[in-house]
């Protein structure tokens, strides 16, 4: 048995998420967790939302609501999907709990007497009308270079110049409108991430068993152009972790909080310490998971996350851990995943473009979201939503191939024999074959699991069930029934047990799915068979089952449409 600490990337509190967000980091995170479970493994796996910065602000104040109540609300909404597409979190924490504000201002403090902190005077802008800083992005203008008048201060998205809000002509407040700004004079703190561009160089040289697509994005901002940039980690901001030296105040940085992107990836520790408060457990209880002089030493920890938040995870939160000079566990493992796109365009939270997870939940249940996501994740290149594809998908796949056996197997041992499994009959050589080609299908399908590889499972799980489809058909015991009963009785004695051996190995995929026919099967052996002979002679004979209701039914081809054109606009 190892213990395995799983984090997932933490999404944003400023409303609901996307398939595509689900399938970048939560939903392979629970798979990973699931599987290692339920192969006996001890697992911690965490979660929690992101809950500073601007748009948190400004998603609370179009809500009029203050932005802690809205932060509030948000976590249990997303809480309660999260609960809804049975993601196995152990705890889904928060950015803004107290343990996140200790655990933050901590290792900044930390930083700091490590001389990896250096003060920074900058000029930005005031809106006196906002009676705050504007983040760059929040200021809008003329573009000086080719004349658009909604200029970001940071990028113009028509003509793509990077911008400086000063550069901007008729600068005005992106919140209010207000032209009444001024440019002030602002201290910030930044991290000398340039300092320790050696010893992530050499960290990540070590990793050699990474994705190529977490390496190559993490070897190229270690890299390109001028090389790894210091960062601000400081904001001028309501919201937000205040800046302090650990128990202390830090002179000239009253006033402001911590860049969000500095105390997210912290979170994923300060979650640990939420998870043991939240469950009457001792520090020395998540310390184990953390600190490596507190037992951490034997804990292998995988990341999950989108492509887009690898610079993060490989560097910047990697300088924090480095530079505080403590023993805490640093990531082993990141996977990364590419994006998932949306029927010909790109899933979009800012336009509403795509099926939400809410809305996912009320059109069918987690079982065919996961299934379908999960087998089609973006691992090596994008990958793309279409209904047809979803439709086909689950018609076949999970009706046809998994559901369908199930159904059939038990209905006829009912109709001729009895609801509880026969006894007569011998195996033979048709059976020993059948044995044979699921071990190896077993150890392939345990390979790619162990190996992370998304997809690569999935299809291993799927030719697990074909060969039982497979055996069905070859043998047709409701052909051999009206020639040699004993010999049929001996085939529906296979097939209900591996209705309960497909229930055990598809768990981490489809969970409800699996419960259902465990319980259909009567069984509350859930253990990961070792050996395939064994395990599909565990239900023995005079066993009893009861004939599980549809465990999955298909789409029709006017579902696919109606929700092909629901789904097509925007979200309101
Ligand atoms: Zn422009």
């Amino acid at each position: 048995m190892a213990r395995h600490l799983i984090t997932s990337a933490i999404p944003y509190i400023n409303g609901i998420k996307h398939l595509g967000n689900l399938v970048g980091s939560q939903l392979p995170a629970d798979l990973y967790a699931r599987y290692l479970r339920a192969r006996g493994h001890e697992v911690m796996f965490l979660c929690a939302t992101d809950e500073h910065g601007t748009p948190a602000e400004l998603a609370a104040a179009k809500a009029g609501k203050p932005v802690a109540e809205y932060c509030a609300e948000m976590h249990a909404v997303q809480s309660e999907i999260a609960q809804g597409f049975r993601l196995s979190f152990d705890h889904f924490g928060r950015s803004s709990s107290p343990q996140n504000h200790r655990l933050t201002q901590h290792l900044a403090g930390r930083l700091a007497e490590a001389g990896l902190i250096r003060e920074v005077s900058e000029k930005q802008m005031y809106s006196h009308a906002d009676k705050r800083f504007l983040p760059d992005r929040y200021i809008e203008g003329t573009c000086p270079n080719c004349g658009y008048d909604k200029a970001r201060g940071d990028q113009c998205e028509n003509c793509t110049k990077q911008l400086d809000p000063t550069d901007l002509i008729d600068p005005r407040s992106a919140i209010s409108g207000s032209t009444d700004l001024e440019v002030r004079e602002t201290k910030h703190l930044y991290l000398r991430q340039s300092d320790m561009r050696g010893k992530l160089q050499d960290w990540i040289d070590s990793k050699t068993d990474w994705p190529v697509l977490t390496t190559s994005i993490a070897k190229k901002w270690l890299n390109d152009g001028d090389g790894l940039q210091d960062r601000g980690i400081t904001r001028d901001l309501d919201w937000g972790i205040p800046v302090r030296k650990g128990d202390q105040d830090w002179p000239g940085m009253e006033g402001k909080v911590f860049y969000v992107w500095f105390d997210a990836p912290i979170e994923y520790i300060a979650c640990a310490g939420e998870w043991a408060e939240a469950n009457g457990k001792t520090d020395a209880d998540w310390e184990r998971w953390w600190r490596t002089e507190k037992g951490a030493g034997d804990v292998r920890y995988t990341q999950f996350m989108g492509k887009d938040n690898v610079p993060f995870h490989t560097l910047s939160f990697p300088a924090t851990i480095l530079g505080s000079g403590e023993d805490w566990k640093l990531v082993d493992y990141i996977k990364s995943f590419n994006y998932l796109n949306y029927d010909g365009g790109q899933f979009s939270t800012s336009q509403g473009r795509g099926v939400f997870m809410d809305q996912a939940l009320e059109i069918l249940p987690a079982d065919y979201w996961r299934w379908w996501l999960l087998s089609h994740a973006p691992e090596s290149s994008d990958s793309e939503f279409t209904w047809e594809n979803f439709q086909s998908s689950v018609n076949k796949d999970l009706a046809d191939v998994l559901g369908n056996f199930a159904s059939r197997v038990t209905k006829f041992c009912r109709s001729k024999f009895n609801e509880e499994v026969p006894a007569a009959g011998t195996p033979g050589a048709r059976e020993d074959q059948l044995i044979a080609d699921l071990e190896k299908g077993l150890r392939e399908y345990e390979a790619h699991m162990d190996a992370i590889e998304v997809r690569k499972s999935a299809a291993a799980l799927r030719a697990l069930w074909v060969l039982g489809n497979e055996y069905l058909q070859d043998v047709a015991p409701w052909t051999t029934f009206k020639a040699d009963t004993d010999t049929a009785a001996m085939q529906i004695r296979i097939a209900l047990n591996l209705i309960r051996f497909y229930a055990v190995l598809s768990s981490p995929f489809i969970p409800d799915a699996s419960a259902q026919l465990l319980t259909a099967m009567h069984s509350e052996d859930a253990d990961w068979p070792s050996d395939v002979a064994s395990a599909i002679t565990a239900l023995p004979a005079g066993h009893a089952f009861t004939v599980p209701d549809v465990t999955f039914r298909k789409i029709s081809d006017d579902e696919r449409a109606d929700w092909q054109s629901r789904f097509a606009g925007v979200r309101t």
